[in-house]
């Protein structure tokens, strides 16, 4: 029998929900020089975006299921940015007043059949955007963090820390990178924007403990990773 995660609604740090509806979710790869480099990819001249669907959200909490039979599954730490007013093609200056929350996320990636996609000159969607594939935090009030582009990004697996980023090495930040992906996507309210992960992404294993953080605000342990 297969446990299905609980199933997932935007919620606040303390709790109380975030009254926005599951939206679809909005990825920029490439983000980070030192990523980009222990990927053996090429900085992208425009920001890279791409989509995955609103099923792929779950709670960043236990279980997190490993599809079998699909290859490495890597970890992706990343800032997430809820989005809580529509924006399209958008002025910088209508970012701000529209974010709802920030929180941390997992960008979990297929990437033997990333690899496979990315050969093939394909679309790696299916690598991307499987159910699942995008746990997410908790959000804190943006009004908790000072400066979006100082934020610092963790993540331990079974006591080694394998990710150790900050927002301010990010390629395109979050202001203008939220503007251009709303010249292309309608950013809708319960959308949430993942801004890129840093180096040190890595394959989890069913049986690792995972213990994630966002600077000081948010700190998420897992310890039931499995197969699904
Ligand atoms: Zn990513």
């Amino acid at each position: 029998m297969t446990t299905q995660p609980e199933s997932y609604s935007h919620q606040y740090l303390d709790g109380s929900p975030c009254g926005l509806p599951n939206g679809k979710v909005i990825c920029v790869g490439l983000n980070y020089t030192a990523h980009i480099e222990e990927m053996a990819s090429q900085p992208s001249v425009e920001p890279m975006l791409f989509i995955k669907p609103n099923t792929a959200l779950v709670p960043l909490a236990d279980p997190v299921l490993i599809p079998q039979d699909l290859g490495s599954v890597h970890f992706e730490t990343e800032m997430a940015i809820l989005i809580g007013d529509t924006l399209s093609q958008c002025s910088e200056q209508a970012v701000l007043p529209a974010i709802a929350g920030i929180g941390v996320a997992l960008d979990l990636t297929l990437r033997d059949l990333q690899s496979q996609l990315r050969q093939a000159g394909h679309p790696w969607e299916t690598a991307k955007g499987w159910d699942g594939a995008c746990p997410v935090s908790a959000f804190v009030k943006p009004g908790k963090i000072a400066d979006l582009q100082n934020v610092g990004l963790t993540l331990q697996q079974n006591g080694e820390t394998r990710q150790d980023g900050n927002t301010s090495h990010m390629l395109t930040p979050v202001i203008p990178l939220i503007a251009y992906m709303s010249r292309f996507f309608t950013l809708l309210p319960g959308d949430v924007i993942l801004t890129g992960t840093p180096e040190g992404v890595g394959p989890l294993a069913p049986g690792d403990q995972i213990a994630v953080t966002l600077d000081t605000l948010l700190s998420v342990t897992i310890s039931d990773i499995r197969n699904r």
